[in-house]
């Protein structure tokens, strides 16, 4: 008998195909396994191999043949909002361009929407994101832009997640369209003092008709100098400084990364050299919602650059909590092979949030997992926008579905 204060130890046995991103363990990059078991005790994984061999358990699940692959790293994410903007989608699908200054639009509503609105449509974001199989998503802030609502937004986001990003640079608010440097202070001073004890990240948005590299630059080392880490939205809507700032300035990440010149890829193939570097954050659903092109995940890839893919899920630009649409993207249209975008949406979304916890299913690892209805990681591009997740499980707890 178990005592009742003990954590059971799990057996998930008659695994068809286990993705543990450790080639030690297996086949490939994914290191795969074949009919694979994976123990689960305490929250995290105690041991993976071939289920002819596993130890028993406490409890035992059988996948009946089915893949289980780790749970997906969303590293980019706008969650906190309210407001709709299915009109404003609507309207550029039949022709109008996506312009940064849509944002506002979301900041107005966020402003004028209560504190449990808010938590409310974030916590139902982030059961669907569960229930489609991520199981780390990193939370921005970003439509405050003033001191107390960025600092909610950042409590909120705290509620949901551990991996909290301040972007009080996101847009300047209409008060300040008269005096943008004005902003930057703001965002620099009194915002930051009351942000940066909810965040983990600081973030930018390096874009004509946002933040330029000047600005920016001061946004990410105040950031810096209080502790939090530095990530950047660069070359979304153009060419830009932004992929160039963020490996100047050490940042994790360098998100969207759609228009890159060779300068960018090499900058971000050097960086990656060294290990920890700044990951090519790829947001495919983004240029699919906006009908921008994709950007060059080959060219990144080919040169040795640390690619991550993400989802962004917002109201404005990409509306989407789905990893594996974003999968389907990258290997239809980014020439990603289905092994380079399963890698992407885990390990390389914990590599662009310095994270060696999660992404991957060795022994130690979090046990954060995702059994599909299929019998390998292949039909998350093969099927898409079939619903395919049966169950995920987060620190080892079911948090979604029914094995
Ligand atoms: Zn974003």
């Amino acid at each position: 008998m178990t005592a009742p204060s003990a954590p059971a130890a799990v057996l998930i046995d008659g695994i068809g195909s286990l993705v543990t991103n450790d080639p030690a363990l297996g086949e490939g990059p994914l290191g795969e396994v074949a009919d694979a078991a994976l123990i689960v005790e305490g929250g995290r994984v105690a041991w993976v191999g071939p289920s002819a061999r596993a130890p028993r358990a406490d409890v035992r699940v059988d996948a009946a043949g089915r893949c289980v692959i780790p749970g997906f790293v969303d590293s980019h994410s706008h969650i906190v909002f309210a407001g709709d903007r299915s009109r404003e989608f609507a309207a550029r699908m039949s022709g109008r361009p996506y312009e940064a200054g849509g944002i506002r639009t979301t900041v107005a509503a966020t402003r004028a929407a209560g504190d449990a609105d808010l938590l409310g449509n974030a916590t139902r974001l982030l059961r669907e994101a569960h229930a489609q199989g991520t199981t780390t998503l990193e939370v921005k802030s970003g439509y405050g832009l003033s001191v107390t609502d960025e600092e909610r937004s950042l409590r909120i986001a705290g509620r949901v997640t551990d991996e909290v990003t301040f972007l009080g640079a996101h847009v300047v608010p209409p008060e300040y369209a008269e005096d943008p440097a004005g902003y930057v202070d703001l965002v620099t001073g009194p915002m930051l003092d009351a942000c940066a004890p909810h965040a983990r990240w600081i973030d930018v948005f390096c874009e004509r008709g946002a933040f330029d590299e000047e600005a920016s630059r001061r946004v990410l080392t105040a950031g810096q100098e209080r502790g939090l880490l530095a990530r950047v939205h660069g070359n979304q809507l153009g060419p830009g400084p932004g992929v160039r700032l963020a490996v100047e300035v050490g940042a994790a990440s360098v998100d969207h990364c759609t228009h890159l010149a060779p300068e960018d890829v090499d900058a971000l193939a050097q960086s990656a050299e060294g290990g920890e570097g700044t990951v090519a954050t790829l947001l495919p659903g983004v240029d699919f919602s906006t009908r921008q092109p994709y950007p060059d995940a080959r060219a990144l890839l080919d040169a040795g650059a640390a690619v991550a893919l993400a989802g962004d899920c917002n109201p404005g630009s990409c509306f989407t909590s789905s990893m594996a649409f974003c999968i389907a993207l990258a290997v239809r249209e980014m020439r990603m092979t289905p092994d380079e975008a399963l890698r992407a949406a885990t390990v390389g979304g914990a590599r662009a949030l310095r994270r060696t916890d999660v992404g991957h299913l060795g022994v130690g690892a979090r046990a954060d997992f995702a059994l599909l209805d299929a019998p390998n990681h292949i039909y998350l591009a093969y099927r898409p926008g079939v619903p395919q997740v049966a169950a995920v499980w987060k620190d080892g707890e079911l948090v979604s579905g029914r094995p």
